[in-house]
């Protein structure tokens, strides 16, 4: 593997390739990031750069280290929780019995435990006095999506490390061999979180079904009479819990429109419904200050208005600049 497979996070790549060359690395380190920002794949490529016969900026990918890595079959690589399912106590202790021990075959031992948060407290507590007086020839990596979710005194004994959002332009370049129009939907709704984006162009996300549900669902609003709320009303009942997701797709789907109106097609981010941003675009009001108004409703409805007044404000202002 190579640095270059996980998208953007360079400043956490500069940090570990540097630690290794001014022979600085820590006992534990602590990933912290939403999930599917390459934490656990850039946890396996320090991994390797550790085991690393070779290493220069990169792992060789030759050496019998390197090719055992890849092959997730190195004895002395070992993943704790692989499958998510929880850290019990008994885990702890099996590593615990390996950690005192020798490596098999490399200098260290290398541990990534992934989900780290799910540690019973019990598995936690136990952890914790490793973590006080770790083996010298021992790494580890923990992983989680919140690290306030963990003791606070595993934390401490940690170096932390924070999985930024990628930029758009980090996905695009990285996405740069798939279609142009996936590829500018993906990067932008992905939100920053690469693995999101691949599955997104793969079509194993359903944001994009999202899409095309609620662009259909604004044009029925701007297409109709305000007899629409009542025909609507079950729909976003039923939606109450995915309506910031909705309210930010009709925004981006509003933010194109303008994008059309002043003629700078190139950022339309919807570029494969641009006959019907055009026709939204004919009908929508010069001086329209719906986002403004959409990212209030939104607002609000986060701070407990009440949520079906807020939904019909919602309609009714779309109809109003949108006639
Ligand atoms: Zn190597």
């Amino acid at each position: 593997m190579l640095y270059s497979q996980v998208a953007g996070q360079e400043e956490i790549k500069t940090s570990l390739i540097k630690s290794i060359d001014n022979n600085q690395v820590s006992h534990c380190y602590l990933f912290e990031g939403p999930e599917g920002m390459g934490k656990f794949e850039l946890a396996l490529i320090f991994a390797q750069s550790l085991f690393c016969l070779n290493f220069h900026k990169d792992p060789c990918n030759e050496c019998k280290n390197c090719i055992k890595i890849n092959s997730f079959n190195h004895p002395d690589l070992h993943i704790i929780n692989e499958d998510g399912g929880g850290i019990k106590r008994e885990d702890i202790d099996e590593l615990i019995n390996s950690i005192y021990k020798k490596p098999y075959e490399a200098e260290r031992k290398v541990y990534i435990i992934k989900d780290a948060h799910l540690m019973t407290l019990q598995a936690a507590n136990t952890f914790l006095k490793t973590l006080e007086e770790p083996p010298g020839d021992t790494v580890m990596i923990l992983l989680t999506v919140n690290s306030s979710l963990l003791l606070p005194t595993i934390v401490s004994r940690c170096q932390e490390l924070k999985f930024r959002n990628v930029s758009k332009e980090t996905i695009k370049l990285y996405l740069k061999d798939f279609d142009d129009e996936k590829v500018e939907l993906a990067a932008n709704y992905s939100k920053g979180i690469l693995n999101k984006a691949i599955n997104i162009i793969q079509g194993k996300d359903d944001i994009l079904k999202k899409r095309e549900e609620i662009i259909k669902i604004f044009d029925r609003i701007i297409s109709s009479d305000s007899e629409i709320i009542y025909e609507l009303e079950n729909y976003f009942e039923e939606q109450k819990d995915n309506i910031d997701s909705i309210i930010e797709i009709m925004i981006m789907w509003i933010r194109d429109i303008m994008f059309v109106n002043n003629n700078i097609g190139h950022l339309v981010i919807n570029k494969d419904c641009i006959e019907l941003l055009k026709i939204h675009e004919k009908k929508m009001k010069a001086d329209s200050d719906i986002i403004e108004f959409m990212q209030n409703i939104s607002d609000n409805i986060k701070s407990n208005v009440n949520y079906k007044m807020a939904i019909d404000n919602m309609i009714l202002k779309i109809q109003e600049d949108f006639k």
